[in-house]
């Protein structure tokens, strides 16, 4: 029987409804959330990615603040705007985008946003909040694919949980929020010599990984959640994820499409995140 599909289009629209109804209960007591996106240089995938951010925050009701920055901006300039929109009352969520230019240390940028505004989460400060369960921002991937997991009416409890991936952004996050919602959780990497002895116990699989058909169909066990991140190019230069998704539908009991699964999920969870931010303050 074909896996269900859980669909991450769906399930954004969902959420942003419900984030524009805080966003509006905010603006009405003078709060309007606000996001901050910087971007420097001229990278067109970055470009894309910066307009539909700021797309998204005008859909919910959000101010939003785009600045960009020619490839050239030193540094010191660039930490000094990060400053100055920290103590920006109107702004909630700061948002750099990567990659930076080469001259510029992408993790001096990251600590220099404040905490209590770093909607992407992954200041070292929102991983050690993570990481001992306090109530930092998590990172919006991994985020979004709890929301994905939880929007099938799983309890994690008790199940197994394959994480393919430990980057700092998807793969080990993802492990946390795993295993902070009691699943007994395994991570499995580029040195793991037999991934399909660990992916075949698994109840959820999560492929982080970046390489298409890193999971096929006899590595799945018949019943499975798999939730897939990747975002590769097939042989017809076609958007697809890291899962053999013709295969694996046959075997999962839920699986996510790409495109239109965890890809969606990314904004709106930062989104919620912003909105959060908002409300916090
Ligand atoms: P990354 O930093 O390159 O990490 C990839 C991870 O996969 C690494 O931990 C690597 O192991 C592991 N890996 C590589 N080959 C493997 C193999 N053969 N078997 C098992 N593990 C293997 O990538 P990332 O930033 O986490 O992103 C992963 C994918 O998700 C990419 O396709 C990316 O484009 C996509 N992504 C999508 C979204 C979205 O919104 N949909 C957001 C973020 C990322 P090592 O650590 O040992 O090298």
């Amino acid at each position: 029987m074909s896996a269900q599909l859980i669909d991450g289009v769906l399930l954004s629209q969902q959420l942003r409804a419900e984030i524009g109804q805080r966003a509006a209960a905010l603006s009405a007591r003078g709060r309007q959330p606000g996001l901050a996106v910087i971007l420097v240089g001229e990278d067109p995938a970055s470009q894309v990615y910066v307009r539909n951010k700021v797309k998204a925050c005008a859909d919910v009701g959000f101010h939003s603040l785009l600045e960009k920055y020619e490839a050239e901006l030193s540094e010191a300039a660039l930490l000094e705007r990060i400053a100055a929109l920290n103590a920006d009352p109107a702004i909630h969520g700061i948002l750099v985008q990567m990659p930076l230019p080469r001259h510029i240390n992408p993790h001096k940028v990251i600590e220099a946003i404040s905490t209590s505004k770093d909607v992407d989460g992954y200041s070292v400060l929102s991983a050690g909040e993570l990481m001992t369960g306090l109530t930092g921002f998590r990172p919006c991937t991994p985020y979004g694919c709890m929301k994905l997991i939880e929007s099938t009416g799983t309890d994690l409890r008790g199940k197994h949980a394959v994480v393919i991936g430990r980057s700092n952004t998807v793969g080990k996050p993802m492990a946390l929020l795993l295993l902070q919602a009691n699943a007994t959780v395994t991570i499995c990497h580029s040195a793991t010599p037999d991934l399909g002895l660990y992916t075949r116990q698994a109840d959820v699989v999560v492929a982080a990984v970046g390489r298409r058909n890193t999971l096929t169909a006899d590595m799945v066990k018949p019943g499975a959640i798999v939730i897939d991140v990747g975002m590769n190019r097939d042989d017809n230069n076609k958007l697809c994820g890291d899962v053999d998704f013709a295969g694996v539908r046959e075997v999962a009991s839920h699986i996510t499409p790409v495109p239109g699964g965890v890809g969606p999920m990314t904004i709106t969870m930062l989104l919620m995140n912003t909105v959060e931010a908002a409300e916090r303050t």
